[in-house]
């Protein structure tokens, strides 16, 4: 292995940040030997759906991280103006951290399966090698059928079984996530009303 400096790049729209994100980013440090994972939450929307104000998700990202020395998070794309490109992201770290790195982009496995719509993907694949995570019933064959010339590794992770749809479900219908999120996660989305309407029952 090079002694090049490893920084995983955790992307993610984090809406919000759970524990399956945690273990995700703990794990492709402990096996691709990482040293620090930067979690980097999205821009404001381009795409399908709303999504909570970045500064909400932004805050949600560092609480849970704040434990893990080995763990930041980044504004990059919530400072961006416009949409969010991985390829503009990967750029703005590698002349951050210079030639002397190796960047790993992590993300879940169904956001790297649309890699080919992507800005720039063999900029994107140049840029990092890609790390897709799973959950462990996810079908991983069907990665396969993105070319990217050995430039992408699959995790499973039994944790991401938990999903941020879920927990604003949950939030939004009055069941608990404790246990799903760290305790400040929770007592931000309860002290910001995210994903009401919340209802205050017993947790
Ligand atoms: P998404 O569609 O919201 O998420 C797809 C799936 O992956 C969901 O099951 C999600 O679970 C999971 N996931 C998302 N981020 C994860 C992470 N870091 N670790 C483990 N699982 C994760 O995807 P997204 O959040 O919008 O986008 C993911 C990343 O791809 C972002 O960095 C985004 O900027 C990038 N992207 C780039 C382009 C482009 O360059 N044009 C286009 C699309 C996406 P949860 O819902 O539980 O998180």
């Amino acid at each position: 292995m090079s002694d090049k400096r490893r920084v995983g790049i955790m992307g993610g729209t984090f809406d919000p940040v759970h524990y399956g994100h945690l273990v995700c980013a703990e794990e492709a440090r402990w096996q691709f030997e990482l040293d620090e994972v930067v979690f980097v939450p999205t821009g404001q929307p381009w795409q399908k759906r709303e999504v909570s104000p970045a500064e909400d998700r932004y805050m949600l990202t560092m609480l849970a991280t704040a434990p893990n020395t080995k763990f930041s998070v980044s504004r990059i794309d919530i400072d961006r103006e416009g949409p969010t490109y991985t390829r503009d992201t990967l750029q703005k770290f590698k002349e951050f951290y210079g030639e002397d790195v190796d960047l790993f982009f992590i993300t879940g496995a169904d956001a790297v399966l649309d890699i080919l719509t992507w800005k720039d993907p063999d900029e994107v694949l140049e840029l990092a090698q890609l790390i897709a995570a799973s959950r462990p019933e996810y079908d991983l064959s069907k990665l396969d059928q993105i070319k990217v010339a050995g430039r992408m590794k699959t995790m499973q992770i039994p944790a991401l079984s938990i999903s941020s749809t879920d927990i604003r479900e949950r939030v939004k219908t009055g069941r608990p996530i404790r246990y799903l999120v760290p305790r400040e996660v929770l007592r931000y989305i309860e002290e910001r009303a995210l994903y009401s309407s919340f209802s205050k029952g017993p947790r």
